[in-house]
């Protein structure tokens, strides 16, 4: 059988384990965390903010890859959470994170993803949704003390919102969106703009809903950020299902389109 997790040209495949679910918990009204064991995990290397590529069963009997951030990992006792989002309009992540017991196992590849902390920069813009959330509260954790950063994140509910365990200089805005997400959200696109760039070189992580990461983007490379300032990924986007969107410039991508052929 062909491996579910095949390399891109030039790129090994990345490594697949498995996974067994230890236990589930009721984080927020829209939030579960998930914490699983399994063989090497003590040991796994990756960054903070990388995520693992689950194989999901699908109602038609196929799989289904679905991106989800490592939110921690402690190598003592060798136990990973995930924090899934309860979007509500279905899907095998939501319905895994709904549904699985103690004991389920599934399959995961990784750790993946190149939107980890740029320790070159000298202060840090996150922007999120839910989705992003476990990127960026994994990120903040991971940062020293002293080092500026400040944290943009849209929730449904005032009790989405989470504690997180920072050491950072950190500026964290909490937006209460008080509906289920949508596409183009206005309160981090407008919050973005209002941001005064601090001195010296910094850095934006964008990961939220595909068309905000985009438009944000494009605000901020107007305001002169460089390219290499921005990493900005879709996290989701209305009727995808699973996979991630790069965000980047149309000569950029064709560029990249070509040295792949
Ligand atoms: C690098 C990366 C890391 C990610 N980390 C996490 C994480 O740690 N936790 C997490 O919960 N998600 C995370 N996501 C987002 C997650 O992969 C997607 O939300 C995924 O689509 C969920 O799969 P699903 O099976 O529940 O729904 P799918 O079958 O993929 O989608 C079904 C439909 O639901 C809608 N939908 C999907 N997600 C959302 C959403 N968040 N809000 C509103 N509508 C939605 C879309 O219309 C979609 O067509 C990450 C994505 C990426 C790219």
């Amino acid at each position: 059988m062909p491996s579910p997790f095949p390399g891109r040209p030039n790129r090994p495949p990345l490594p697949v384990r498995t996974l067994t679910l230890a236990d589930t918990q009721s984080l927020t009204p829209h939030a579960r965390r998930l914490t699983f064991t399994g063989e090497g995990l003590s040991t796994l290397a990756y960054q903070p903010g990388q995520d693992l590529v689950l194989l999901l069963p699908l109602a038609d009997g196929t799989v289904g890859r679905r991106h989800y951030t490592i939110r921690s990992l402690d190598r003592a006792t060798g136990r990973l959470a995930i924090d899934f989002v309860i979007h509500g309009h279905g899907g095998p992540g939501e319905h895994f994170a709904l549904t699985a017991r103690p004991g389920d196992t599934v399959e995961a590849a990784g750790p993946r993803g190149r939107t980890v902390v740029n320790l070159q920069a000298d202060w840090h813009l996150f922007v999120a949704d839910e989705t992003g959330l476990p990127g960026v509260l994994a990120m903040l954790e991971s940062l020293p003390e002293q080092v500026r950063a400040f944290a943009m994140i849209e929730v449904e509910d005032k009790d989405d919102r989470q504690l997180l365990d920072a050491y950072c200089d950190l500026d964290l805005d909490w937006l209460v969106r008080g509906g289920p997400a949508l596409p183009a959200s206005l309160g981090l696109i407008e919050r973005v703009a209002l941001f005064a760039p601090r001195p010296g070189r910094g850095h934006a992580y964008l990961m939220t809903e595909t068309s905000t990461v985009q438009t944000i983007r494009r605000g901020l490379l107007a305001r002169g950020f460089a390219k290499d300032q921005i990493s900005a990924e879709g996290y989701w986007r209305p009727g995808r299902q699973g996979g991630h969107d790069h965000i980047m410039d149309e000569a950029d991508l064709a560029a990249r389109m070509a040295a792949r052929a």
